[in-house]
């Protein structure tokens, strides 16, 4: 749990916009969780910190068994999230994801 803690605690000081979300995504985790990024390499989750393909690869197959990805990319979007990989994609995929809707 403490790395994800580390991870998560760093978008801390979260706007009121998306507590809501953040919330979501916390409720899921309390109780389903530890999500897969809690156990795995921190790095691979922020490939502008450690651009590994392989590790990128491995980060989205994770997200990909996680109880609480939808809740994560929904805080993502809803947070306007510039870097990692949340909800099993990267930061172009969930603009391509977010510009429908801002439309
Ligand atoms: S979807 Fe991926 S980044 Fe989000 S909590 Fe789950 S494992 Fe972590």
């Amino acid at each position: 749990m403490a790395q994800c803690e580390a991870r998560l605690g760093q978008v801390c000081g979260i706007p009121s916009a998306t507590q809501a979300a953040w919330s979501a995504l916390a409720a899921v985790l309390a109780v389903d969780g530890p999500a897969p990024c809690e156990e795995g390499d921190p790095a691979a989750w922020w490939p502008a910190h450690g651009d590994d393909p392989d590790d990128v690869a491995l980060a989205v197959r994770c997200c990909a068994d996680c109880p609480a990805r939808v809740e994560c990319l929904a805080f993502a979007l809803a947070a306007d999230e510039r870097d990692g990989i949340w909800g099993g994609l990267d930061r172009a995929q969930r603009l391509a994801l977010a510009r429908p809707m801002a439309a």
